[in-house]
């Protein structure tokens, strides 16, 4: 393939991966991004510290076939030759989570910048396109501000529709939708979820270690995870919490059920034991002292009150045995009726997008329209939390934006 002119639609993670592998093969690359400037939302990952990749094996959606495809035998081995190449060292915490060696997405911004500028890759912000038409073998951008360019071939790294400000948006659906390409209806991942009112009364702020199990109308798990979970004064939030959104019914009507104290007490004998034991060693304290010392005051007072508890000024020692069971069990069973999520504008990711079985994993190349690419979250494909979504889209921009041709830099 000889080297030519490349537009690029989008300056993100996914674009300016494509524009530097692009760039590295000789073709001239033009890079058109809406935005004031390149990386907006790139700056905002991993609250400001941007979680590049992760150690642990990958955990997509969407189509984690192709994802597996695209990624190949060794994507952290490629990532990190990727990063080395622009002289970017990357740490690992505990977790396997990789991070530029700072800890700060300035750093990630500024080497991938830096190769552009070596590279002469011709950047223009604010610039934002408004429709992609074949031109025989090659392909016209058209832009708001009425101009226009032509390039031998584009790649389309508009990501996903996740948070609006930081550049999330559909632009490129209704041109991919002409160009006879299928798009997997969009919907919130890796967001907050929104629940009742009653069962979060009162613990708006509270941070505790849970393990959660995602449930239908039915009572069938959808999900399982375990982490951090965050009250807000309308629903949850932590990891943990964000993970189970994609697994949401359609038909609404789920149930987030949380255990507290699942590390400590594996058995629900064993903890309504300890309970018991409690409540003969403390049988003039007020009943919600009966969870004193596992968990804070207001879980404690929450989880006595899903158990049916007045909590009317009774002492433990008038608790039957009974209601000490149920305390045990709304403790490690702790029930969140999920009403929604809080919507693509608090997204970190978009499911859905365009239907990868039309796209090359190889190079990322339409197999309708040879010379039109896609990388990154316009694609049907999304991950974990964890550095999964980045390392998508920047092992996808390098895809297209090598287009098949080796990468010279990567050892
Ligand atoms: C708050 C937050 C934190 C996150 N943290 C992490 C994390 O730590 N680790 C991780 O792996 N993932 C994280 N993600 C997800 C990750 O940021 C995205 O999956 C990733 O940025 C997708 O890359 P992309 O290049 O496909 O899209 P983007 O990075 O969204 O880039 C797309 C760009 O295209 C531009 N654009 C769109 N349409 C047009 C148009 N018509 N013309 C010109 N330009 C256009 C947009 O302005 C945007 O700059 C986070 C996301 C958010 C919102």
């Amino acid at each position: 393939m000889k080297p030519g002119t490349v537009g690029i639609i989008g300056g993100g993670a996914a674009g300016m991966a494509a524009a530097i592998a692009a760039g590295r093969q000789g073709d001239r690359v033009i890079l058109l991004e809406a935005l004031d400037r390149t990386g907006k939302k790139l700056s905002a990952t991993g609250n400001g510290r941007c979680n590049l990749m992760n150690r642990h094996p990958e955990a997509y959606y969407g189509d984690p076939d192709f994802a597996a495809a695209v990624l190949g035998p060794d994507p952290l081995g490629e990532s990190l030759a990727f990063w080395r190449s622009l002289g970017l060292p990357v740490r690992f915490d505990s977790d396997g989570r990789g991070y530029p060696c700072t800890f700060l997405a300035g750093t990630v911004l500024d080497v991938l910048r830096a190769e552009m500028r070596r590279l002469d890759t011709e950047i223009r912000t604010g610039a934002s396109v408004t429709d992609v038409e074949p031109d025989g073998s090659a392909f016209i951008l058209r832009l708001a501000d009425g101009t226009s360019l032509r390039a031998d071939r584009v790649i389309l790294a508009t990501g996903g529709g996740a948070q609006a400000k930081l550049g999330g948006n559909f632009s490129a659906w209704p041109w991919l939708e002409r160009l006879g390409h299928r798009m997997a209806a969009a919907r919130p991942a890796l967001v907050p979820l929104k629940t009742d009112k009653k069962a979060i009364s009162g613990l708006s702020g509270l941070r505790v270690k849970c393990r959660v199990s995602l449930e239908s109308p039915e009572g069938e798990v959808l999900h399982r995870e375990q982490g951090e979970m965050l009250f807000t004064d309308t629903g949850i939030s932590g990891i943990c919490v964000m993970q189970c959104a994609r697994f949401l019914p359609e038909s609404g009507g789920a149930v987030l059920f949380a255990d507290f104290v699942r590390d400590l007490f594996p058995d629900r004998q064993a903890l309504k034991r300890t309970l018991l034991e409690r409540a003969a060693l403390f049988p003039k304290d007020m009943a919600q002292s009966l969870l004193r010392g596992l968990c804070a005051d207001k879980l404690a007072y929450a989880v006595c009150k899903q158990a049916g508890l007045a909590l009317r000024g009774e002492t433990i020692g008038q608790l039957s045995e009974k209601q000490i069971g149920n305390v045990a069990d709304a403790l490690a069973h702790y029930r969140i009726p999920i009403l929604g999520t809080e919507g693509m504008e608090r997204a970190q990711v978009m499911a859905g997008g365009a239907d990868c079985g039309l796209f090359r994993p190889e190079n990322m190349e339409s197999r309708i329209w040879p010379g039109l690419h896609a990388a990154g979250e316009i694609l049907n494909v999304d991950g974990d939390c964890g550095g999964y979504n980045l390392m998508f889209a920047f092992l996808s921009g390098i895809r297209a934006g090598e287009n098949g041709r080796r990468e010279k830099h990567n050892d």
